[in-house]
């Protein structure tokens, strides 16, 4: 009997044990969650009361504009950004020496259709493709040939194609509800065309525009020439004239198109990433990055490509100083220049970062329009992003509902070989393509709640993976 209690006396003890320690560990659960969900409703309500993001790049846009690598602007983009984050008090503010690319599209762009037999000749709104040749003032006079892709291109082999201007026009497939992957879809045309079509010996290409849109604005962006053929003159004509080209060529194969552009890559020149670090605390080695591209295309103000990235990034540094938030890890916002024709900075960035030993847990880019948030694109591993996921109870409340694998962003994909989680805010993008790479692209189509809600939840995640790390396959180890 004696036993028996005793017995029963040592159980009843392991059971209350036990029982604490649960209740123990689960209000430590719940204060550190109650603490967590604190802290993020601090970062919505500081930004979206005080949030600074909006009009600063009002400025960025109206005062500096487009800045495209190389670019006078771009150089006072440069400068701008790292006023900026100085007169903020980031704890260290720098410029990283990047050298850039420097294609210039020259004063003059025209085309027309030359002798349709319906209208006779009809004017049409072209823009040469990023890093193409120009035609020189002499112009570029031939047949067109129209195709949906290569494997058309091939078909028509060099005997249809020699001597001709090749006119690719595969639309963006309007069925994708993600517009980022119909963009995937159909931009080889725009990047590879040039180089496939001089390939058959043709003397010039016109591209369909990469947009969702029905409208008269033709949208740029880069071509990649091989090293191995012939560099033929390129550019992009809208949607609509595309359309109208297409008609017109189907009542009359010997159309001929002219178009005149003056554009020309120059000597790379010396430019910079801009950075700004507020400094860890706990582990002031180990760095968290915010960031978007500097550069932007010339036909427009580059408001959210990636205007509104760049301000948002620098509004996340902003508002952990506001809220007198301590990070544990070193934080910083990066300005990269030269994503639109080259990427150098982004893989700058990540060459110095390798150099000096410097461990990136995370790195979060916005490059994808600052619309409405509805959470990340997680490219990292497994356990990494379940961390992630398990903090979906505290980001649904704000909208973000979208927390899987996918595409982070350009700027920071060289740091993939470093083990660094890449992240990409992911928005609402149906609106995206409609005015990317076009002149549109102007700050009057940036909403400032919208803006500051994709930069709030950059900085809340920022903030949980600086509370709690991240599964770093770098050295192996987790984080703290
Ligand atoms: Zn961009």
């Amino acid at each position: 009997m004696t036993i028996t209690i005793k017995k029963y006396c040592c159980l009843l003890t392991t059971t209350f044990t036990l029982f604490f320690t649960i209740l123990g560990c689960s209000t430590y659960a719940q204060q550190k969650n109650t603490r967590d969900a604190q802290m993020i409703k601090r970062i919505y309500d500081e930004m979206l009361t005080q949030g600074e993001a909006y009009e600063k790049l009002r400025y960025l846009c109206k005062n500096i504009g487009g800045r495209l690598s190389g670019s006078p602007q771009a150089a006072a983009a440069v400068t701008w950004g790292q006023q900026l984050m100085e007169a903020y008090g980031f704890d260290t503010v720098f410029l990283q020496e990047v050298m850039v690319p420097h294609w210039v599209r020259g004063e003059k762009e025209v085309a027309h259709i030359v002798n349709s037999r319906k209208h006779g000749k009809i004017e049409v709104n072209i823009t040469a493709l990023g890093n193409a040749v120009g035609t020189g003032p002499e112009g570029l006079l031939g047949q067109v040939i129209e195709v949906k892709n290569f494997k058309e291109l091939m078909a028509l082999g060099r005997e249809k194609v020699a001597g001709k201007i090749v006119f690719f026009n595969r639309p963006m497939d309007q069925t994708q509800i993600q517009t980022g992957a119909a963009y995937g879809l159909a931009g080889d045309q725009r990047r590879n065309g040039p180089s496939q079509a001089a390939k058959y010996g043709a003397i010039g290409t016109i591209v369909r525009s990469l947009s969702t849109a029905f409208d008269d604005y033709p949208h740029t962006g880069t071509t990649v020439y091989a090293d191995d053929l012939p560099k033929i003159p390129a550019i992009a004509i809208s949607t609509n004239d595309a359309d109208l080209l297409s008609d017109l060529l189907k009542e009359d194969p010997a159309l001929q198109f002219y178009f005149e552009t003056h554009c020309e890559m120059l000597p790379d020149v010396l430019s910079y990433n801009v950075v700004g670090e507020l400094t860890g605390a706990t582990y002031p080695d180990e760095y968290i990055v915010v960031g978007a591209h500097l550069d932007s295309w010339d036909l427009a103000e580059g408001a959210h490509d990636d205007g509104a990235g760049v301000v948002q990034s620098i509004e996340v540094l902003r508002t952990f100083k506001a809220l007198g938030y301590q990070p544990r890890h070193s934080i910083r916002a990066v300005l990269y220049m030269n994503e639109e024709n080259g990427l150098a900075g982004g893989r700058q960035y990540a060459v110095q970062a390798a150099k000096k030993n410097e461990k990136h847990i995370a790195a979060i880019e916005s490059d994808i329009g600052g619309f409405t948030p509805r959470g990340f694109g997680l490219e990292m591993n497994e356990a990494s992003l379940q961390k992630i996921q398990s903090w979906a109870p505290l980001l649904q409340p704000y909208d973000l509902h979208k927390l899987e694998a996918g595409e982070s962003g350009a700027d920071i994909s060289p740091l993939k070989a470093q083990g660094t989680a890449l992240i990409g805010l992911s928005v609402d993008t149906q609106r995206y393509f409609d005015m990317h790479h076009s002149a549109l692209d102007v700050f009057e189509i940036v909403n400032r709640r919208e803006l500051l809600l994709g930069s709030a939840a950059m900085a809340s995640l920022v903030y949980l993976i600086d509370q709690y790390g991240l599964p770093y396959p770098g050295n192996g180890k987790q984080t703290e």
